[in-house]
């Protein structure tokens, strides 16, 4: 369901919005003419088989739910029955008859706006009996009429609005009613062998055939008159581009399920005074391969994925229309528009190496739906594709992704504050279940036996199988800590799995925010620290979208100098490391022109109580002011009153700008709802207001979950001198208002020449009830070497956390403790006795007279296997020990990068690697070869993060480094030794023979317990 929301908003929201133009020259209508054939005429019904029908017929008779499906689909078919031809041509009406799917934006020209808070989106009532007219959800008042006359074209108001009552029935005549109604009497057919259902789905067909040539959406619509106004196109056919998907869909499958009846349905022939044949003919040229061109004119376009699998059923109904072709082309073709390219370019070139989409994870989940769809569609001989090891990875990473077995991380333009699962739908998992048999679908789809039957498709498939539940009704079972390198991504958590924090470093390249370093945290079953999720509105004139939404400021990172995150580059991933009872996170990225350090390394620390905290530090260099943004859940939250001053007047932004006012961006100011606000960089603060600041004390911040009062979270902010702490409030959506947040921030400013150096420190508790650990969190300085030092008092026991990102000789008197590791851990017990240590990226700790020490493992890659995921090093050492690493750094003349392991094993000097994620980040075709460098017309949109990676022949054998990558120029460091030509494929590869392998060192030791 979320997933068709998401995939229309872009048109729905806009018209709400950004319409102004009420002066149109309405273009002359300008009809088609009936089209000759182009093909031979479909001989096969091609969609459903025989098998798969025999399975929906034996389901049906086994299962009430089953049956419940087939009964609703034939309760919808029947009531066309009640329409005589006449009342259908009236009701599918040829092209002259525009289409809006919105009426006007003001709403009513009676109730104005009302009728959207009373019927939302689309409010107006629409009965069949009375083509042409729309009913007021708020009195049932009719229109048009005599004083609201509608020709068509709207009904302008005195104020110059129009107001397009005909136009608006039409559209959701055609797009609600009549295309789902062919469909489902051609399912009914199906379903029962009645073929009363097939003559009526056929006469539909028939007549839709006879206006659908002519349509064009542009010329025949509101929305295309208005961008029109505007200088732009807003193509379609019925209904606009995106929508018509829909329509040729559900047409194209109807008419695979009844074109046999055609010839022996005396009846029809009679109705529409045609034969058999010469309606099949009419039907084929005048809907389908209409649509087939509609495909190649971009009057019907749809998001990746979505697009091929209806092209892909359109040209399984026509069956003769070079089929073969277009299917080799949808899987085999590159293109220089990534939303073209085959599905085997797309693969590696539109998806990570974790298997991820570069979209936000709500947009990835319609990705999903669409290859399922897809592989669903295609003939079995083009399904090999669905064996290979990066489609599975594609239906692991919903699983994989979910922290606490609850949530999906929100990050960028997916789900909510409260948050909620990206992509757990039936119509992904079961098929993938039926092709995978992967067991771990199962409890994730939380459906068997007879709740299988939840959809028209399912009925085709055999019921899930019973499945062990899993405890506190998670989705997934306990994960260990995990990295998604190729979506920049990572998420640490407890043993449990109870506790939980996502940390977001790299590029994301659609639906994403200004959010690089970003983090959530989850705990209590709730999300305790959330990411906002989806915008306020999916819509450039509505500058809250830009301002708060996707805007930098209202995430849990670092705005410097006011103005929000402004470039996308790779970032950098230092450290990632799990030590049973501590583990961190170190990543660093560069959002910003003017900052050499932008890096924050998050350390979560277990308690003996089964709780977890964490300590985040936030390094920045550059820029003259730094404000680090934390903000907990929605919900009550407390401090220490005596020490805030009062609240400031106006808001963050200053004591004269009111909250939402647009204060930094003059332009915007005047001519945002012109423009659109798409181009705010600035700081966003105006959407902070009761602004109050420290007057003195700790400012410690305690939140409980709107959810459940018991989850609860407090903040210890840990200020440098210099540093100034503010706290505020602003809405989780400014427009919307859902909830309100309380913002913690901590400001550093200069006023000298030097770059401004910061550190921001903080500790986050989340807690159950009562139970909270920590007693006290302060900072410290070590007494000799870099870094900081927090020490958290639990009571019974003290913490100290040490971050170091040079990794220097450090020093602590007090604790006796002496490192040279970039993170530590140390526990002491109430008698001050060393109990626990973690330390990462260093070489030893004493302590106590305890002397602990590890050492990195490295080497050289000597062999890749690309397909295997294998690679084998050669080691400087022999036999390293060896703990559970959990991911390697690769790095070459040209970069590092990460992969996450599978597995590690040593022989000796020699280490055989099997990685987690994929070798494999992008395959271009070559269509040009120029000494070093080759050229492509393959869209590669993960260019930027190809310097380093080695290039491969189409059978995998490595080529050279490439030393330089642009969206369409690959320069390799030298030339390569065998010769390549135009046409040629080729293979990113990102780890080469010769790149230098690195296991950072990581140390754990727990005192045994009794
Ligand atoms: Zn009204
Ligand atoms: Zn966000």
């Amino acid at each position: 369901m979320h997933f068709f929301l998401y995939l229309f908003c872009f048109s729905f929201t806009v018209s709400l919005f950004a319409q102004t133009a009420t002066h149109f020259v309405i273009p002359p209508f300008q009809p088609a003419p009936d089209r000759q054939l182009q093909f031979p005429l479909k001989t096969e019904s091609m969609i459903y088989s025989d098998s798969l029908v025999a399975i929906a017929k034996e389901n049906i008779q086994q299962y009430p739910a089953a049956k419940a499906i087939k009964d609703h689909i034939v309760q919808a078919a029947d009531k066309w029955f009640t329409f005589s031809d006449e009342e259908l041509t009236v009701l599918m009406s040829d092209a002259r008859v525009p289409r809006a799917f919105d009426l006007c934006a003001k709403g009513c020209p009676v109730h104005g706006d009302t009728v959207f808070k009373i019927g939302g989106f689309y409010p107006w009532i629409i009965d069949l009996k009375h083509p042409f007219q729309v009913r007021c959800p708020v009195d049932g008042q009719v229109f048009p009429s005599a004083e609201y006359p509608d020709d068509g074209w709207g009904w302008i108001s005195p104020d110059g609005e129009r107001y397009w009552f005909v136009a608006y029935a039409n559209h959701w005549t055609w797009y609600d009613h009549i295309i789902p109604g062919i469909l489902n009497l051609a399912r009914a057919y199906l379903l029962t062998d009645d073929n009363r259902y097939a003559t009526q789905a056929a006469y539909m067909l028939y007549r839709m055939a006879s206006v659908y040539p002519s349509m064009n959406h542009e010329d025949q619509s509101r929305y295309g008159l208005m961008s029109k106004s505007r200088g732009e196109r807003y193509t379609g056919k019925i209904v606009n581009h995106i929508w018509e998907t829909n329509v040729i869909e559900q047409a194209a499958e109807a008419y695979d399920l009844v074109w046999k009846t055609i010839d022996t349905d005396r009846y029809l022939q009679k109705r529409t005074g045609k034969t058999g044949k010469e309606l099949r003919t009419f039907i084929e040229a005048n809907i389908l391969e209409d649509g087939l061109d509609a495909f190649n004119d971009d009057k019907i376009i749809a998001n990746f994925g979505r697009h091929q699998s209806v092209l892909i059923t359109v040209h399984l109904s026509r069956q003769h229309a070079e089929m073969e072709k277009a299917f080799d082309k949808i899987i085999h073709e590159p293109s220089s528009v990534a939303g073209k390219n085959g599905l085997i370019y797309a693969a590696y070139n539109q998806i990570f190496r974790d298997g991820i989409p570069f979209e936000s994870p709500g947009y990835n989940a319609g990705w999903l739906t669409s290859f399922m769809e897809i592989a669903g569609k295609l003939p079995a001989e083009n399904r090999g594709l669905l064996t290979n090891f990066r489609f599975k990875q594609i239906f692991d990473w919903p699983l994989d992704m979910v922290a606490i077995g609850k949530y999906t991380p929100d990050i960028g333009d997916s789900g909510s504050t409260l948050g909620g699962l990206a992509a757990r739908s039936s119509a992904i998992y079961h098929p993938a279940y039926d092709l995978y048999h992967d067991p771990r679908y199962l409890p994730w789809l939380n459906l068997s036996g007879e709740k299988s039957f939840n959809s028209f498709y399912a009925l085709f498939r055999r019921p899930l199988p019973d499945f062990p539940v899993l405890k506190d009704s998670r989705a997934v079972d306990v994960q260990p800590s995990r990295l998604f390198a190729g979506y920049g991504f990572g998420i640490l958590n407890n043993r449990t799995d109870e506790t939980a924090i996502a940390l977001t470093y790299d590029i994301h390249y659609a639906h994403d925010h200004w959010d690089y370093l970003n983090f959530e945290v989850f705990a209590n079953g709730q999300k305790m620290m959330p990411d906002l999720g989806y915008p306020d509105a999916m819509n450039d004139f509505v500058a809250e979208k830009f301002t708060w939404s996707i805007n930098t400021v209202s995430h849990n990172t670092v705005v410097v100098d006011q103005k929000r995150q402004q470039r996308k580059l790779p970032g950098t991933l230092h450290d990632f490391a799990d030590g049973g009872f501590a583990r961190t996170m170190d990543a660093s990225s560069p959002p910003y022109e003017n900052t050499s350090e932008y890096r924050r390394n998050i350390v979560m620390v277990d308690t003996e109580d089964g709780q977890s905290y964490a300590v985040d530090f936030f390094n920045v260099c550059g820029g003259t002011r730094h404000d680090y943004f934390l903000h907990g859940p929605p919900g009550k939250t407390f401090c220490a009153a005596d020490e805030w001053n009062d609240i400031l007047p106006g808001t963050f932004a200053g004591p004269t700008v009111e909250t939402g006012y647009l204060y930094d961006d003059e332009k915007l100011l005047l001519q945002g709802k012109q423009i659109g606000y798409g181009s705010y960089c600035g700081s966003g603060f105006q959407h902070l207001f009761h602004v109050q600041n420290l007057k003195s004390g700790k400012g410690i911040l305690e939140y409980r979950h709107i959810n459940d009062e018991d989850a609860r979270l407090r903040i210890f902010p840990l200020p440098s001198e210099k540093q100034e702490i503010f706290i505020a409030d602003a809405y989780d959506k400014p427009r919307a208002k859902n909830h309100l947040i309380k913002y913690l921030i901590c400001t550093g400013k200069t006023d000298g020449d030097a770059p401004l150096k910061s550190t921001f420190v903080s500790v986050l508790e989340p807690y159950k009830g009562e139970k909270h650990t920590l007693k006290e969190a302060r900072s410290e300085k070590p007494d000799r070497g870099n870094g900081h030092v927090v020490v958290v008092e639990r009571g019974d026991y003290t913490d100290v956390i040490i971050y170091d990102p040079v990794g220097s000789t450090k020093t602590l008197n007090r604790y006796k403790l002496q490192t040279d590791a970039v993170s530590t851990v140390a526990t002491f017990d109430p008698s001050g006795k060393l109990t626990r240590v973690f330390f990462s990226c260093g070489s030893y700790l004493h302590c106590q007279g305890k002397k602990f020490t590890a050492e990195p493992i490295a080497g050289k890659v000597i062999s890749v296997d690309a397909l295997k995921r294998t690679l084998q090093v050669e080691l400087e050492t022999q036999n390293p020990k060896l703990e559970t690493p959990l991911v390697a750094h690769f790095t070459n003349a040209f970069r590092t990068t990460v992969h996450p392991l599978s597995s590690v094993n040593v022989s000796g000097k020699i280490s055989d690697i099997k990685v987690k994620d994929d070798f494999l980040t992008g395959y271009f075709r070559i269509e040009e070869v120029e000494g070093n460098i080759l050229k492509t017309a393959t869209a590669l949109p993960f260019y930027r993060q190809y310097t380093g990676a080695t290039i491969l022949d189409q059978n995998y054998r490595p080529l050279a480094l490439l030393a330089e990558s642009k969206k369409d120029e690959l320069k390799l460091n030298e030339p390569v030794a065998f010769a390549l030509k135009p046409g040629d494929t080729a293979w990113i590869c990102n780890i080469g023979c010769g790149d230098e392998f690195l296991i950072k060192p990581v140390f754990t030791w727990e005192e045994s317990t009794k």
